[in-house]
């Protein structure tokens, strides 16, 4: 299957006279003849559900179908994109641990990351994406266990050099995890350039109506846990919470990430998906391959109508020519990047605001990267504590708007940009 039919078909095959929609297995629990079958599952000697805590047909459906979109071996929904990565960073890194992570990575994940993750006893090292290739080696540590970045950063927009991050953490004998979000696998297929594991909040392009928040994780199946056994002794020795199996020898590279991420970490903290949530990303899922397209070329229209007007400072924009990571985001997604557009207009912060409250089409909202076009002015909103100092340093100037262009008709968010920019 070709990207476009993936999106409707991969994941569920109806068989004789089965509904054509995935079902919702709404339900707990499963039933099974004797306690023998269902200890079977247990000792993960047979494949199946017992718990909806850990897996679910539905969410299995859906994670199938993004699975294929990114062509990985096996993947996994999670409850949020914020447990999708603390799963994906915690399954290869425990206490004592280190992680080599891009420093302009969505501030969330930053705070799961730089606060939370180390109060579990992780380190982590934050590089300049666009450091040299001297200054990333140089990050490593003998605990180093995985790195980490986004394939378009939020909100900075920073579009991430994977091969070469990929080849430098495979020197080191760890894993690449990306943060596929922003791009999606329309745009961008981060395994392809050598990224090992894919993650993702679904809660944007995704599911793409602003419905249900979601996560996944996907594995490409081509990391050798085996050949790097003494640094993950955690898929590579046997697992006493499960009867002493070894999860890269019983599933091999293709299995034992997904398997143990849910074995332990979805056993053990239950951040999973609801399968009502997993149907509505379905539906999202179905048209993401219309919309991406839809996103991008709105998205370039408005970046061209900023970047020529008078009160405009600066567009921020990868698709845009005169953007430094034009010839970057060319190879990586040469069929564009996302709708996300930042940019500055004259009179900083109080015309900011004033742009801001004069707007119709684009609504006011702490959201990216759906349907409905939606703005944030973070020095008023989620960085108000911030002293304009403090912005700077957070890449968030007082000026910074961040736009996220919907599929509107771009004519009306023009001209509602238009309109507002004259008040400001
Ligand atoms: N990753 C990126 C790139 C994001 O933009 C976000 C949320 O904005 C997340 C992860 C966290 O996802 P969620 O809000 O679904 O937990």
């Amino acid at each position: 299957m070709r990207q476009n039919t993936k999106c409707i078909q991969a994941g569920y095959e109806p068989k004789n006279g089965e509904s054509r929609m995935i079902p919702i297995i709404q339900s707990t629990t499963f039933k099974y003849d004797t306690s023998e079958d269902m200890g079977k599952l247990f000792d993960l000697e047979a494949s199946g559900y017992f718990y909806t805590r850990l897996q679910n047909p539905t969410n299995d459906y859906v994670a199938a179908k993004i699975c294929a979109l990114e062509g990985g071996s096996a993947a996994m929904l999670t409850s949020s994109g914020q447990a999708a990565n603390m799963f994906a960073v915690f399954n290869v890194a425990n206490a004592g641990d280190h992680v080599v992570c891009s420093s302009t990575i969505y501030g969330g994940t930053y705070n799961l990351f730089n606060v939370t993750m180390r109060k579990m006893g992780l380190d982590f090292t934050f590089l300049d994406p666009d450091c040299s290739i001297e200054e990333l080696n140089a990050a490593f540590k003998p605990n180093t266990k995985a790195v980490f970045g986004e394939t378009i950063a939020n909100p900075g927009l920073n579009v991430f050099d994977i091969e070469t991050w990929a080849n430098v953490a495979h020197e080191h004998g760890v894993p690449l995890i990306v943060d596929n979000t922003f791009a999606t696998p329309i745009n961008c297929r981060p395994i392809e350039w050598g990224c090992d594991i894919v993650t993702h909040s679904t809660t944007k392009y995704m599911d793409g109506h602003d419905a249900t928040v979601g996560g996944c994780i996907v594995d490409s199946g081509k990391f050798d846990w085996m050949a790097h056994a003494d640094k993950f002794p955690g898929l590579t020795t046997p697992d006493e919470s499960y009867h002493g199996i070894t999860y890269a020898e019983k599933f091999g590279m293709e299995g034992a990430f997904i398997t143990k991420c849910t074995a332990q970490l979805m056993r053990d903290f239950g951040c999973i998906q609801a399968p009502m949530n997993a149907y509505f990303l379905n539906l999202g899922l179905e048209s993401l391959h219309v919309r991406m397209p839809r996103h991008c070329e709105n998205a370039m229209k408005v970046a061209q109508f900023l970047e020529a007007h008078e009160k405009v400072t600066w567009v921020n924009y990868p698709g845009l020519e005169s953007n430094k990571y034009y010839q970057r985001a060319k190879k990586y997604m040469p069929n564009g990047t996302c709708g996300v557009v930042s940019f500055g207009i004259k009179g900083g912060r109080e015309a900011a605001e004033v742009f801001m409250a004069n707007l119709h089409v684009a609504m006011i909202a702490t959201h990216v990267a759906d349907a409905h076009t939606c703005v944030l002015h973070p020095a008023s909103s989620t960085h108000r504590q911030m002293n304009d100092e403090e912005l700077i340093a957070a890449g968030a100037g007082p000026d910074l708007i961040r736009f996220s262009v919907g599929i509107e008709d771009v004519d009306d968010i023009i001209e509602d940009i238009a309109q507002a920019l004259d008040k400001a």
